[in-house]
């Protein structure tokens, strides 16, 4: 009883996540996308549990250097770049991958007195408008990194794509019409998909693909499952029956009794709030597994602990145990009733969660 909750971890999982993804992109290099504490999974043991992967990518510097200092000898990509010349010589010295999307960091890179040959990923916008040069900037930045002071190891071209996730074949063919019109001709490695290309549309790859959401076993689609594409959930956010009671007909449950029995009705408190990575947005009916059986949410999710209508599930004991997502109750489903995504409610697994890789 000691870990009330805790997020169990499956290695295993994640390496046969990562091998289905190869399968969906035959031939393409994987960046494991390890970013966000690795969508709140552990950025560590993650990334040594992904030994296979052929690169990590990282959106902050820190995770990086954490990644080095842990002994990950595979490429890293700072998939945001740098933003200091500090940060620019930091990186030469682990020798990270930097993603370069505007004219700063050309000119970092241009005065930079290091002799460090980078990997160089230059980010077009296709369209999503938020990093990357524009079509017109594009032959210009390419000719700037080519005759850098020190020239790259490699260069490489990138893109992301916005819609991927609606199956919106319109915007995403016409970004990807935009990615081959503006690097026709060019030879040099590319990179487009994100999960939802890889999964959804195989002209939206490229040489190197850059799954995140995916290789946690999750969808990045609201219309299709996980386990629809072979992908299998590698958090269970496992949490435990710290009381019970029966509520008679008529009284509140909760902050603000926001949940009112409408019968007397059995009631399990489990623990997980706010405070851990429940959110306070979840609604009532929001399905829990108690005892592995669905139960709804009622009242208000505390900070500490929320509250279980288990009317229907036998044997409900101090010390049962609860799943608030993960193995047969996909977090997808969950995030729906709190008006959010899969990604965020991983990415917010706080840090007083204990993480269990197994
Ligand atoms: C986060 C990120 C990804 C991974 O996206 P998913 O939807 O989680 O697969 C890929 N590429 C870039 C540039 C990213 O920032």
């Amino acid at each position: 009883m000691s870990r009330l909750i805790r997020a169990v971890i499956d290695s295993d999982a994640l390496r046969s996540n990562l091998r289905t993804l190869r399968r969906y992109a035959p031939g393409a290099r994987v960046v494991a996308v390890v970013k966000a504490n690795a969508y709140g999974h552990g950025l560590i043991p993650t990334a040594l549990a992904l030994g296979d992967a052929d690169a990590f990518g990282v959106a902050r510097i820190d995770e990086g250097i954490a990644l080095r200092a842990a002994g990950i000898t595979q490429p890293i990509v700072l998939l945001e770049g740098i933003f200091t010349s500090d940060e620019l010589a930091e990186a030469a010295l682990r020798s990270f991958d930097l993603v370069v999307h505007d004219t700063r960091q050309i000119e970092l890179l241009e005065r930079s007195p290091s002799a460090h040959a980078f990997v160089l990923w230059l980010k077009i916008d296709t369209g999503m408008n938020r990093l990357g040069f524009r079509s017109e900037e594009f032959s210009a930045a390419l000719s700037r990194l080519e005759r850098l002071p020190t020239p790259p190891k490699e260069l490489r071209l990138l893109t992301h794509l916005a819609r991927a996730d609606e199956r919106d074949e319109a915007a995403t063919h016409e970004q990807l019409a935009r990615f081959d019109a503006v690097t026709r001709g060019i030879a040099l490695p590319r990179s487009i998909g994100n999960s939802a290309a890889i999964l959804g549309t195989s002209a939206a790859h490229g040489d190197w693909i850059r799954p995140g959401i995916a290789l946690y076993g999750v969808s990045p689609f609201a219309d299709a499952s996980a386990q629809s594409f072979g992908l299998t959930p590698v958090m269970t956010l496992e949490t435990t029956v710290i009381a019970t009671r029966r509520v008679a007909r008529g009284e509140g449950v909760g902050y603000g009794a926001a949940w009112r029995a409408e019968r007397d009705t059995p009631i399990a408190i489990l623990a997980g709030g706010y405070g851990d990575c429940v959110p306070r947005s979840l609604a009532a009916g929001a399905p829990v597994l108690v005892n592995g059986r669905r139960a709804p949410l009622v009242g208000r999710v505390s900070m500490d602990m929320i509250a279980v209508n288990v009317a229907e599930v036998p044997d409900v004991q101090v010390g049962s145990r609860g799943v608030l997502w993960g193995a047969n109750l996909p977090v997808e489903e969950v995030a729906r009733h709190a008006g959010t995504i899969g990604y965020e409610l991983l990415c917010r697994v706080s840090q007083r969660v204990p993480r269990q890789i197994r």
